[in-house]
């Protein structure tokens, strides 16, 4: 089987698995406790925290261990509006975000906050500096809105974003989940908070990552005990924090290669299914991250295809993985300014740093095959 859905979650790393073996076996300890166990516990947990912290130029007091991306958006998101009085308070996003902002910023419209949906430009996936500064308001609490799109990759510019947010003194949440791995960054300093998901970048499920800065002031959406700074309680997943600081130590070292390996795969997948198919529409914004092809086949249904796909060994999916099995079509596209019918006809294939070139050649005769077959049974 060709797996080719990494933007969904992404095997782990055997190597990542073996590292962090020791902290299930031997070093158990609960970094709260006070006997060595625990102190050997606490130390490394100090440890591991602070080379995430320099992954991303933050202090160690500055990074938050969550559940995974989706529980961080909704710490700050939450914890950001259940301040004060939610009338009069504005939230400004998108229309392309994951239902993880998305939905969060509909409970909150629910409760009173007052939120803007940008919308991207015609066939571009992201969303312009231009349209946030339009659209900011003096009540604006927050600006919260993805780095890189998880369906098409399309990438915003967040650097131009976050000098807007710095300047007006506005809080900037950024989803990583998408971004982090597959293209290079530098996290800006308008950046008030961001999250990503261990578990895309070849680590275990269940372990996930905020950034958050120091000014920026929340109410703790998980209350417990006095640890990661009394800004979410519980027991910290130690295992799961090591295995994030060994999967981004591997990024600092041989990031770039990654990058220009999986683009290149990348470019070759598209390159010979354009060249061998007629009627293939790459969903391709201006920039875009390495590892992300959405295609549109046309005259082939894409619940029909995905299903043969999987038949024949490469698993690919429709977009969001939430949301494959629902049959509406992608959200993203729709804005993005696809049809319905090209939305529900579009695959999404994705790439990682454990794909290899014979896969894509696979991969490839494999897709090739199956959307001449389709379309041969309609004719
Ligand atoms: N944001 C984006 C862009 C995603 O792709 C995902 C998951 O697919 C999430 C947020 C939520 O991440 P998780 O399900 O790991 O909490």
């Amino acid at each position: 089987m060709i797996y080719l859905d990494n933007n969904s979650t992404t095997p782990m790393d055997p190597l990542i698995l073996k590292g962090i073996y020791s902290l299930f076996h031997d070093s158990y300890g609960n970094p709260s406790s006070t006997h060595s166990y625990g102190q050997e516990a606490k130390k490394r947990l100090l440890k591991e925290t602070a080379e995430i912290g320099a992954f991303f130029g933050v202090k160690r007091e500055e990074v938050i261990f969550t559940s995974g991306a989706t529980e961080g958006l909704n710490l700050v998101m939450r914890g950001l509006f259940s301040h004060s009085s939610k009338a009069s308070q504005h939230l400004l996003t998108s229309s392309l975000e994951h239902e993880a902002v998305f939905q969060t910023a509909k409970v909150l419209e629910k409760e009173g906050v007052e939120v803007t949906y940008l919308a991207p430009l015609k066939g571009e996936g992201a969303i312009t500096a231009a349209a946030v500064l339009a659209a900011i308001r003096p009540d604006t609490r927050l600006i919260a809105l993805m780095w890189a799109n998880n369906e098409t990759g399309a990438l915003t510019s967040i650097e131009e974003i976050a000098e807007i947010a710095l300047k007006r003194q506005i809080p900037l949440l950024v989803d990583g989940v998408a971004l982090v791995g597959k293209d290079p960054f530098v996290l800006p300093l308008g950046v008030s908070a961001f999250c990503f998901s261990g578990h895309k970048i070849h680590t275990q499920k269940g372990i996930g990552v905020t950034i958050l800065r120091k000014s920026l002031s929340l109410t703790p959406l998980i209350t417990g005990g006095p640890q990661q700074l009394g800004k979410r309680g519980g027991t910290e997943n130690l295992p799961g924090i090591a295995a994030i600081a060994m999967a981004l130590q591997g990024l600092k070292a041989d990031g770039e290669h990654y990058i220009a390996k999986i683009r290149y795969l990348r470019d070759l997948f598209e390159g010979k299914l354009l060249s061998a198919l007629e009627g293939v529409k790459i969903h391709a914004p201006r920039k875009r991250v390495s590892n992300t092809s959405n295609l549109f086949f046309a005259g082939v249904n894409g619940e029909s295809l995905l299903i043969a796909l999987d038949r024949e060994g490469v698993a690919a999916s429709h977009g969001a993985a939430c949301s494959s099995g629902a049959l509406e079509p992608s959200r993203v596209l729709q804005m993005m300014g696809c049809s319905r019918e090209e939305a529900a006809g579009s695959v999404r294939f994705s790439l990682s740093r454990m794909t290899t070139e014979e896969e894509i050649h696979e991969a490839c005769r494999i897709v090739i095959h199956t959307v001449n077959h389709l379309r041969s049974l309609i004719k």
